[in-house]
């Protein structure tokens, strides 16, 4: 695909937190003796009782189990709040910035954040919420949404954070699915100069799931919302008179900290269940190590707090760390395709991470709208949530970063917990597209299909072959699906359902989910690769590639593109694809169809919805499945009204 090396650049070398000997020697301990090396790790975390024991894992069926310092206490809350009041007390430990640049940012220290906490660790518990307790938390992006996440973590509750994108019936379900009774929402969300029906949205779901007893509303926008009463409250009154201070609970390392479901990109949401202790250690390791993050940097995730990365990477890591961070409401597009570059400069900020598909969505409008801007502060790129095609890399790289800071393309997964593959700023060459090197800890296998090891350069299917801290440790309610899903494909190992290279460097590279590998005429392609070779054309924005039926090759490719802004597609830009494709991956790679599309089904977190992009590729639209994850379901209308007659 590309074989560009960026080397690490001598001021990085001379600078960086670690370089390339340190992640040598520091990988080699973590494998060779992983109880020394967690001991050690682990001790950035303040423990109310220390753990004796560093590991207890298996991965085979007679005696499976997952302990990590299973016999330490702690708090995580105040890992995140209390533990830095002495010494940051009056540092910003979050600067939100809100939808409309004109309406007013607000900044929140350690102590605010801390106090906020408190005061609403207190009203759950008035409003009787006890240890184990299932909270489910369905809020914009607000600095509530973090406190009421920190407040359930101070006295031991459960949450359940959902999208605020997702439509009644998503959070129904999911509130059904842990037996939550109180919910956590706001009158309404702001999003790109739209209002989301919060309020309204909880109302309808709890009229199917009536054992809700309580629902605290935060007054955001303060639309007129209706109050039923007896079950609804008013945040401001239910922490009104409650003290500033909460002694936070004492939990077990392997006590439950969330449950969160998985975007459902590839069908039935799952409740993956996270612990505690492993999961602080290993948020805050790689959030310090992915990210060289410094004392006194600005950081910015530009994630949903609703999903994963909005977990590790806004909430828990960066907290723990001490770190200052950015929490935007808003989208990258509105008021216009500037405003990352706006934020950026605005808070002098130095991480930024978001997602390829913001990247891609900005990429398309043209490098005009970075011009007013310096984005001077920067120092470190982040990417996460899918391969990040060479393409938008290079952009990145290039335009954003100015040539000037390294890209950590974290692969991840909501059951990993936090970055399991990423190339360390300082220590490693970058690779536009390359997820290159594993984190502390993180034993890899690539397999094929039979199961065999593959040694060297190879691409297969990518397992993991030990336990790692952050690791999920359940599916919430259902045991035998957690083993079935993860641990039966391959004995003794995870496997994470992505196919993955490597390559003669022992750089790793994610080619997209197994379940996107298409055959044609017995040659197996991710679509991933495709993908990347359709976007290399200047007038292409977006493309995903499915399989679809095919009566002499098997599985023929079926590419979904959209094009940049004032660009149409025609067939002379069809047939231009078509070479390209040929030309980058070879005439087996040969597209089928190629349908222009204005745009994409995606989830809320902005992951291509494939499994709906194949139906429409077979032609059998009579069952699309769950799609009430969907950012904006119309897109697969007009999908379906589009469609090539083939
Ligand atoms: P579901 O499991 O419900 O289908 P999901 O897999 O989209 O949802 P996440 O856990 O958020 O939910 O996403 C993890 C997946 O995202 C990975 O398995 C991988 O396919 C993809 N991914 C994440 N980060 C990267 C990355 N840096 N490079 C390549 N792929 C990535
Ligand atoms: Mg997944």
């Amino acid at each position: 695909m590309t074989n560009k090396v960026y080397p690490v650049s001598d001021k990085w070398a001379e600078n960086a937190l670690l370089d390339a000997g340190t992640y040598e020697e520091k990988y080699r301990r973590s494998i060779d003796d992983p109880d020394a090396f967690w001991r050690e790790e682990a001790q950035r975390i303040d423990w109310i009782k220390p753990f004796t024991e560093v590991k207890d894992t298996s991965f085979d069926q007679a005696d499976f189990r997952i302990n990590w310092f299973s016999d330490g206490t702690l708090n995580l809350s105040a890992n995140c709040l209390d533990r830095h009041l002495a010494a940051r007390g009056d540092q910003p430990a979050i600067y939100w910035e809100p939808d409309n640049p004109a309406d007013e940012a607000r900044t929140l220290t350690y102590r605010d954040l801390y106090e906020e906490t408190c005061r609403f660790a207190n009203a759950l518990k008035a409003n009787g919420v006890k240890k184990g307790d299932r909270v489910t938390i369905y809020l914009p992006m607000v600095p509530e949404a973090a406190v009421a996440m920190l407040a359930c973590a101070r006295i031991g509750a459960v949450h359940s954070v959902i999208f605020a994108g997702f439509s009644p019936e998503a959070l129904g379900n999911r509130i059904e699915d842990c037996d939550s009774d109180i919910v956590i929402t706001a009158d309404e969300g702001k999003r790109g100069g739209k209002t989301i029906p919060l309020k309204a949205n909880v109302d309808e779901a709890l009229d199917h799931h009536a054992h809700v007893s309580r629902v605290i509303m935060l007054r955001h926008t303060g639309a007129d919302v209706p109050m039923k009463q007896g079950r609804d409250i008013d945040w401001a009154e239910a922490v009104n008179n409650q003290p500033a201070e909460c002694e936070p609970e004492e939990m077990n390392a392997e006590d439950p900290l969330f449950i969160l479901y998985t975007s459902g990109s590839t069908g039935k949401p799952k409740g993956v269940l996270h612990t505690t202790g492993g999961y602080a250690v290993w948020t805050s390791m790689t959030h310090q190590y992915s990210f060289d993050y410094r004392a006194g940097d600005v950081y910015w995730c530009a994630a949903d707090i609703g999903w994963i990365t909005g977990h590790s990477y806004i909430v828990y890591g960066p907290f723990a760390n001490g770190a200052t961070n950015v929490m935007f409401e808003g989208v990258p597009n509105y008021p216009d395709f500037s405003r990352f570059w706006q934020i950026v400069d605005k808070y002098k900020v130095s991480t930024l991470y978001t997602a390829p598909t913001a990247l891609r969505a900005l990429m398309r409008e043209g490098d005009q709208w970075l011009e007013s801007t310096s984005r001077a502060s920067l120092r470190v790129l982040g990417s996460v949530g899918e391969p990040i095609n060479p393409e938008a890399w290079e952009w990145y790289y290039h335009k954003v970063g100015n040539g000037q800071c390294p890209i950590a393309d974290t692969w991840w997964q909501t059951e990993t917990g936090g970055h399991m593959i990423t190339p360390l700023p300082g220590a490693h060459a970058l690779k536009p597209g390359s997820a290159s090197k594993p984190m502390f800890g993180v034993k890899l296998q690539i397999r094929d299909a039979e199961g065999t090891v593959l040694e060297g350069a190879c691409e297969g299917g990518l397992v993991i072959t030990d336990s790692w801290p952050g690791q999920m440790r359940g599916i919430y309610g259902d045991a035998d699906r957690f083993f079935d899903t993860y641990f039966s494909a391959f004995k003794g190992t995870y496997f994470t359902s992505d196919g993955c290279r490597r390559d003669e460097d022992g750089y790793y590279w994610i080619t997209g989910r197994m379940d996107d590998v298409i055959n044609v005429s017995g040659h197996r392609m991710g679509t991933a690769e495709v993908e990347s070779a359709l976007v290399l054309h200047e007038h292409v924005s977006e493309a995903a590639v499915v399989a679809m039926p095919h009566e002499v090759k098997g599985q023929g490719i079926y590419c979904y593109v959209t094009t940049i802004a004032g660009v149409e597609g025609d067939d002379t830009l069809r047939k231009e694809l078509i070479k390209l494709v040929r030309h980058e991956i070879g005439p087996i790679a040969s597209p089928e169809v190629i349908q222009f599309a204005p745009a994409l089904p995606k989830t809320r977190s902005g992951k291509i919805m494939r499994r709906i992009l194949r139906k429409i590729a077979e032609n059998d639209t009579s069952s699309l499945g769950d799609t009430s994850t969907l950012a904006d379901p119309e897109v697969v209308d007009q999908l379906i009204a589009g469609r090539p007659d083939v």
